[in-house]
């Protein structure tokens, strides 16, 4: 193994280690969410925690804490995964059929998924993605800018003012300073690539 791939599996180990430990918890009063590292809990039965939004004390059991962060979703049109940034946790959003407006949570935005995050540089209704369901079961995906403020990106291109962009599975698209991956059912990339 060269020095270079070294370093570069030295930091993969480490970065992988540190988001699997780190865990979130989701508060049983406002439903604030926060994370914590339970690497440094492995001998504990139950850790009590104090919720930093509105100072509810409660505790919950390693299992308990499991049961929070494991990812069931039921998605048949698939889901988007919101990647973990300096304004937001990780979270994961099930698509429907026809429009899915997406953009930053605001009390009274009405907004298919409205991502509980910070990041002021996400419009409130910032981009949309259609799913349209196909007579063969299958379905297709497109995205566009709502239009918003600071554009809407997929794979690292902004799309243009009325452009309808063609999704595929696991195509990555940011919104402001956020960043999103879609996870689309039975991903056909051989379609894609005929086209
Ligand atoms: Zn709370």
């Amino acid at each position: 193994m060269s020095m270079q791939n070294l370093a570069k599996y030295l930091l993969s180990a480490t970065f992988a280690q540190k988001y699997w430990t780190m865990k979130r918890i989701t508060c049983p009063k406002c439903e604030h969410s926060f994370s914590f590292d339970e690497s440094r809990y492995r001998q504990v039965k139950s850790i009590s925690f104090a919720c930093p939004a509105c100072r509810k004390h409660f505790s919950l059991t390693l299992d308990e804490i499991e049961d929070m962060n494991r990812e069931e979703i039921d998605a048949p049109y698939g889901y988007i995964t919101v990647i973990e940034n300096q304004f937001c946790y990780r979270q994961s959003y099930a698509l429907q059929p026809g429009d899915n407006v997406i953009g930053r949570h605001s009390p009274g935005s009405v907004v298919n998924i409205s991502i509980q995050s910070g990041d002021m540089s996400m419009d409130r209704r910032h981009c949309i993605i259609n799913v349209k369901p196909l007579a063969d079961g299958t379905a297709r995906y497109t995205l566009r800018d709502n239009p918003s403020l600071t554009g809407t990106f997929l794979r690292n291109e902004i799309l243009n003012d009325r452009e309808r962009a063609t999704l595929k599975n696991e195509d990555i698209v940011t919104i402001g300073a956020t960043t999103f991956i879609v996870y689309l059912p039975e991903g056909d990339e051989d379609e894609y690539l005929t086209e």
